[in-house]
């Protein structure tokens, strides 16, 4: 199949697929403030218009399928969508983004289902600053879902934390001991200004070069790993034990120009960036009886015409503030990160 390249040559490669808005945490980094405008719940699209959406996007070469949210976990009944995903020859990689309060409950039957890989969020090792942090009084239950999702048999564990000064920039080498502890890799991500950060600062970022001065200071040799060819966001470093971990340098070190990244919305509104500004709505057409060939024409048109560049884009402003005020996101949802999906 020949590829489908943007403007800039970046072939479609992967899509992140939301499963819901809603969110049973309230990371300050992504969901701070007290109340949310949510998607009309009728706009939701049902599992079989998702895997409908999935297999087209994976017909056109998005083959790496990750459901992700809000949380996915609150979407009732998500084995049967892993499993009707994981029945399309077209996707052949399928995983999840969760904040495994409620993976413990689920690994079994998402594993049975079909899913073969899982990143939990792990911010901090602490209850206290789980709770303050991100109003999550049940942060036992996210480590007991992280022990869950290995005894299910989930390999290539990863464990996502995003670094902010002043709140677990003192967690970095305990995370990467509890992670490797486990067998499982550790990926820092630097705190993205992305719609919903509204309380980001540019003081706030802890940079991929700290991150990697204070694992070397108490593991020693840190050697980058060469992935040619990777499109993958995350840079993986390898301690001299054989160990790895990742940095997802969004901020200061943006990698659109091999971005192959697609997301739609829980409510079938496609994207083309993170960042980007208007979505594309394939809802409508999904439900006035479009055939696959026409909602893969309409995919087609649009991702050869894809110029976005957000986070670069973002790295050149010199005063960067918030993306968008809390009214901006009130007034369309589809802007929250927790509703594209990280
Ligand atoms: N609720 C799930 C979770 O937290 O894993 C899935 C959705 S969440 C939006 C996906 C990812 O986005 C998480 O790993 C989260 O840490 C990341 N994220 C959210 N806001 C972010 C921000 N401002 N900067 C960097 N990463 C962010
Ligand atoms: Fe946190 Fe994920 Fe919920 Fe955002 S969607 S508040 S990152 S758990
Ligand atoms: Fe891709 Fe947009 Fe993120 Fe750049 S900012 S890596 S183009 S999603």
């Amino acid at each position: 199949m020949t590829p489908l390249l943007d403007a800039l040559g970046r072939p479609l490669g992967s899509l992140r697929l939301s499963v819901t808005d809603r969110c049973n945490m309230r990371c300050g980094y992504c969901m701070p403030e007290a109340e949310y405008t949510w998607l009309p719940r009728a706009s939701l699209l049902t599992f079989e218009e998702l895997a409908r959406l999935a297999g087209v996007f994976a017909g056109l070469g998005a083959a790496r399928v990750r459901l992700t949210g809000g949380e996915p976990l609150l979407r009732h009944d998500l084995p049967t969508l892993v499993s009707l995903l994981a029945g399309d020859a077209r996707i052949r990689d399928l995983a999840l983004t969760t904040n495994g309060v409620l993976l413990a409950r689920h690994a079994r039957a998402l594993r049975d289902a079909g899913l073969r890989r899982v990143t939990v969020s792990l911010d901090t090792l602490r209850p206290e600053r789980s709770l303050a942090f991100a109003r999550n009084p049940r942060h036992a239950e996210v480590l007991r879902g992280i022990d869950e999702a290995a005894a299910a048999g989930f390999t290539g564990l990863k464990l996502n934390a995003v670094v902010i000064r002043g709140f677990n920039d003192d967690e970095i080498v305990p995370l990467l001991d509890y992670a490797r502890a486990l067998g499982a890799e550790m990926r820092y991500i630097e705190y993205m200004d992305v719609g919903g950060a509204t309380q980001w600062s540019a003081g706030a970022v802890v940079p991929r070069r700290e991150i990697l001065e204070v694992i070397a200071r108490r593991h020693g040799a840190v050697t980058p790993l060469a992935e040619p060819g990777s499109r993958a966001p995350a840079e993986r470093f390898q301690l001299a034990d054989g160990s790895c971990f990742g940095i997802i340098a969004s901020v200061t070190a943006p990698f659109c120009r091999t971005c192959d990244r697609s997301r739609v919305t829980a409510d079938g509104t496609w994207f083309r960036c993170l960042y980007g500004e208007d979505g594309i709505d394939l809802r409508e057409p999904l439900r006035q009886g479009a055939s696959d060939e026409e909602l893969s024409a309409r995919i087609r048109s649009v991702w050869s015409g894809r110029d976005d560049r957000g986070a670069e884009v973002r790295a050149t402003l010199g005063a960067r503030a918030v993306l968008y005020p809390v009214e901006g996101l009130r007034a369309d949802p589809r802007r929250e990160m927790h509703t594209r999906g990280g």
